[in-house]
């Protein structure tokens, strides 16, 4: 039985400020012994969400990180310089990296490569694009991201790892993906990790749902039998994450 995992990405938003107030906001609310919950945060707010989220079920992640171990890369973040303070997490290839910053699928597995070299568990991301989904090419389109991104990723690795199916016409929009749109595409990530590992491995690895999830629509997703709960971007900024955390 897989634990579920719902994940918050704040994007560029929230001072570090900001940050303590938020996390203390809705550290009372996204209690539960259910789901492990992970706030992920701006790499300059990292430091003072984890002394935050102190004490609480909340773990922190990263929402970028880069492939090499230091040196000459202006602006970038060194995994060691996450797991120095304690960062658990890191979002790797988000469609807004993929769009805005040219990350492709050669670079997503390298951070992945990376990711798992230091001990950080990679939320890695995929999904399709509007004209994707309208040409029917949505399945072959996400079994190429996912079998690059697990390019020399060993299965025992590949266990431990979360993949967010986000289509990419449901982030930021309000349009969620129908319920059988979400669980279709996770069962095809399944089997996908079935074909290049084995069964155990694809039983175990856990596969979010992202785009415009709100507490109305978790509970329907969530339960759904390849999805293992969500990665989510405007609602985990609100009290309304609490109740996506327990949608049961
Ligand atoms: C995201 O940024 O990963 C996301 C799913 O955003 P939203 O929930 O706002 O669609």
């Amino acid at each position: 039985m897989r634990r579920k995992i719902i994940a918050g990405n704040w994007k560029m938003n929230k001072t570090p400020s900001e940050t303590i107030k938020l996390i203390n906001e809705l550290k009372p609310l996204v209690v539960t012994e259910d789901a492990d919950v992970v706030f992920c945060v701006p790499a300059i707010s990292l430091t003072t969400a984890i002394e935050a989220a102190k004490g609480s079920n909340i773990e922190i992640g990263a929402e970028n990180m880069y492939f090499e171990e230091s040196g000459a890369f202006t602006g970038e973040i060194a995994p060691n310089m996450l797991t120095d303070i304690g960062v658990k997490y890191v979002i790797i290839g988000h469609s807004e990296r993929r769009e805005y910053f040219a990350e492709s699928d050669v670079t997503v597995n390298k951070k992945v490569l990376k990711a798992f070299e230091h001990g950080i568990t990679p939320i890695i991301c995929c999904g399709e694009s509007l004209t994707q989904r309208e040409q029917g090419v949505t399945i072959d389109f996400i079994r190429q991201q996912i079998k690059i991104a697990f390019l020399n990723i060993t299965a025992d690795q590949a266990k431990t790892a979360v993949i967010a199916y986000e289509p990419i016409w449901a982030i930021g929009t309000g349009k969620v993906a129908t319920t059988e749109q979400a669980q279709e595409v996770c069962k095809a990530i399944r089997d996908c990790i079935a074909e290049i590992y084995d069964d155990a491995t694809a039983a175990a690895i856990r596969i979010q749902y992202g785009g415009s999830v709100t507490a109305a629509s978790a509970a329907e997703l969530f339960s759904q039998p390849d999805i293992d709960g969500g990665l989510v971007g405007g609602a985990s900024l609100k009290p309304d994450f609490g109740k996506i955390v327990n949608y049961k």
